[in-house]
């Protein structure tokens, strides 16, 4: 069985037992991708049984190292969530509610430990939100179990994508492995059921015995990142100004977006030396926004107040954040993906490259290929790279390169302020051809074409490749191809490594 299934098998074969446990003298959310108080399902949830039951709502979080190693946690991510904790911390705290912060280091123990803090707080609910990747079903299935055998109820809710898993199916009742019709379906589906944009309430105050009953939960710290995920001081200091965190930096952002520029989206989202996107990626991997919230809003600035139709910048915008939803439903239904494995079983036996050298020209951002040089050192100085050249610099390693696309994969996942494993991988394989609904495999990215089409005056190039700030004209998309090889040179930029042309014909024949 599938790992979702596992867990809807867990929670309907405890339903009954779930049903008769009592609310003893608190109830416990454990918060993980979820780092805000508006619109979270579980927490609402928890807090409504709280209020109900008039006993204290807890926060909980647990650090777990482990998985940051296991999940390829870029540090720039951990410090973002780090930091997104901290403001959570002080808005539970405005409600009286605590939050526990823990780290567990071994990250079998934290089922165990969890328990031992629910018996410690006489609690006798726990609620989540439910994360789609394999461990965390499986973990959540086991748990569910264990805490049903032990008396105590753990609840885990659909919240992190629009249309939760398992709801949309073709005609033939199959899962879509395609994303046009599924996103007709998607809207359809949405407009059908109105229900799943509205948003949940925020927990409202916890009874004032809270704070005396539960003080000593209320002086734990923020703890620091943990060894190898900690960033230098330079870094923290560029990255915390390019990425205030938090759930309030989170809605600031989405509000200008939705006043300023996605009526602009559908022309300048393409174009990386223009701000037309919404760098909301990093608040919906860390659930300081949700895509519920971020859908709503941009549908009622759309005239029409629907999700199609009217202004066509909002409307692509919301297809876009729709392909969230769409990775995240194939990792469910296929959930293979998640093991290194390519969706399409034929591409197994592909014969992939190692070149330690050219992997290493292409993550240091000196192939010889400006728009890719310029793409892998935005993502170093950011920790983020603007979707065309996402796909750029990933087709340019599985087609030109020739590399195995997981090492690209992993490398994005390691440096990404924004790395989620579904909406990654998904990139990954439509890029290299390997995925669900990818490129044709015989549509190869020519790199000149694409830096002159969406980087026609250069100055992305510019930017992140200083050394090529001399060049002028066309040049500066191929300096040694245009007669500007001899400044390149001497400002220090390497030659091409590989021939576009030649690679390409391999690609093919390969
Ligand atoms: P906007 O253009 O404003 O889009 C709004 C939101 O829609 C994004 O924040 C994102 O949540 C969602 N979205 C947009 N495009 C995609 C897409 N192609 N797939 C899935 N969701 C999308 N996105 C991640 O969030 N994490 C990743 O680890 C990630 N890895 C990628 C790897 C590759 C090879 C490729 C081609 C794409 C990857 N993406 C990933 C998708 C996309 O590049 C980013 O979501 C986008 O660049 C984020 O910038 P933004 O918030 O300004 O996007």
């Amino acid at each position: 069985p599938r790992p979702i299934e596992l867990l809807n098998a867990a929670l309907a074969g405890t339903a009954a037992d779930r049903k008769k446990v009592q609310v003893k003298d608190a109830v416990v959310h454990w918060f993980k991708m979820d780092l805000r108080t508006g619109d979270n399902q579980a927490l609402f949830l928890a807090s409504e049984k709280a209020r109900e039951a008039g006993v204290p709502l807890i926060g909980l979080y647990i650090v777990s190292p482990q998985d940051f190693e296991a999940h390829l946690t870029a540090p720039i991510r951990v410090d973002f969530m780090l930091r997104s904790l901290e403001v959570l911390k002080a808005d539970l705290e405005a409600l009286d509610i605590p939050l526990w912060i823990e780290t567990v280091d071994k990250r079998a123990r934290v089922p165990e430990r969890i328990m031992e803090l629910l018996t410690e707080w006489r609690a006798g609910h726990i609620f989540a939100n439910m994360e789609y990747e394999v461990d965390e079903l499986r973990r959540e299935a086991k748990l569910v179990r264990l805490y049903a055998e032990k008396g105590i109820a753990m609840e885990v809710v659909h919240d992190t994508c629009v249309v939760p898993p398992g709801q949309l199916t073709t005609g033939t009742g199959r899962q879509y492995a395609v994303y046009s019709p599924w996103f007709r379906s998607w809207v359809r589906h949405v407009h059908e059921n109105q229900e799943l944009l509205e948003l949940a309430e925020r927990p409202g105050m916890n009874p004032p015995s809270a704070r005396e009953r539960y003080s000593s939960l209320f002086e734990c710290d923020v703890p620091h990142a943990p060894e190898g995920k900690t960033l230098s001081e330079e870094e923290a200091k560029v990255f915390h100004a390019l990425w205030p965190a938090g759930e309030h930096e989170a809605m600031k952002r989405l509000a200008k977006f939705c006043e300023d520029a996605v009526g602009g989206y559908g022309r300048n989202r393409d174009l990386p030396s223009t701000p037309g996107t919404s760098n909301l990626s990093v608040h919906f991997a860390s659930g300081t926004l949700s895509a519920r919230t971020a859908v709503r809003t941009a549908r009622d600035s759309n005239k029409t107040k629907k999700l199609d139709g009217g202004n066509e910048g909002i409307q692509t915008w919301i297809s876009e954040v729709a392909w969230r939803d769409f990775y995240k439903h194939v990792l469910v239904h296929w959930p293979y993906v998640c093991m290194n494995k390519p969706f399409k079983p034929e591409y197994s036996n592909i014969s992939w490259s190692y070149d330690a050298s050219h992997f290493s020209s292409w993550t240091e951002g000196r192939t010889g290929f400006p728009i890719v040089d310029a793409a892998m050192r935005q993502l170093r100085g950011m920790g983020w790279m603007h979707n065309r050249c996402r796909m750029i610099v990933a087709s340019f390693l599985a087609k030109d390169l020739l590399l195995d696309w997981r090492m690209g994969e992993r490398f994005f996942m390691e440096h990404l302020i924004d790395g989620d494993f579904a909406s990654n991988n998904g990139g990954w394989g439509f890029a290299a051809s390997v995925g669900v609904d990818p490129q044709p495999y015989f549509r190869i990215f020519n790199p000149l074409l694409q830096s002159e089409k969406f980087d026609p005056d250069g100055e992305y190039i510019r930017k992140w490749v200083p050394e090529l700030k001399g060049v002028v004209g066309k040049a500066i998309h191929d300096p040694y191809g245009r007669g500007e090889g001899d400044r390149a040179r001497k400002a220090g930029y390497p030659e091409a490594i590989v021939q576009h042309k030649g690679a390409r014909e391999k690609a093919l024949a390969d």
